[in-house]
């Protein structure tokens, strides 16, 4: 499986072995430190940077564009052009494709939310740090803490 990034490996390697696991983890990151900083260090929170997308399925080469569906989530779930997730992977989206129901909606955090990712409309943004995530981070940023203003 091809990761977004580089920077979100950890997390979605574990993301990929139990959600159970991933969401532990998540919440462990989220209650204490996890740099000298006290802040979350970017590769575990999944801070990914690329300009010239918006993080959205129709730029995920998971999103089955005929059907509304992805190749991830189950059959049964409607997935939208504006949708995302923290599975989100740069790439050409398929035309064609059968969903593998690896992952529930409620495991990938999906959401369709108008104002959509980004750190510019995270309320962690700080710019140019970030309440939540040590070092810089870019306006066109985003990671799994996001939290849409
Ligand atoms: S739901 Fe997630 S994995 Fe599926 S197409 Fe959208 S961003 Fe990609
Ligand atoms: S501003 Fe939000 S999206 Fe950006 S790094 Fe911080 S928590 Fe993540």
């Amino acid at each position: 499986m091809r990761l977004r990034c580089g920077s979100n490996c950890l997390v979605r390697l574990i993301s990929i072995v139990n959600a159970g696991t991933r969401n532990a983890a998540i919440a462990s990151l989220q209650a204490g430190p996890g740099s000298a900083s006290g802040k979350i260090a970017k590769p575990l929170a999944g801070y990914v940077y690329r300009e010239g997308t918006d993080y959205r399925c129709s730029d995920c080469w998971q999103f089955i564009t005929d059907k509304q569906r992805c190749l991830s989530h189950g059959p049964g779930d409607v997935i939208k052009p504006n949708g995302y997730c923290i599975y989100w992977t740069y790439g050409t989206p398929v035309r064609d494709g059968q969903p593998k129901s690896s992952v529930s909606k409620e495991e990938s955090a999906y959401a369709e939310k108008p104002n959509g990712t980004k750190c510019r409309r995270c309320v962690n943004s700080q710019f140019p740090t970030c309440k939540r995530v040590d070092g810089t981070i870019q306006s066109n940023a985003c990671c799994n803490l996001q939290t849409p203003r």
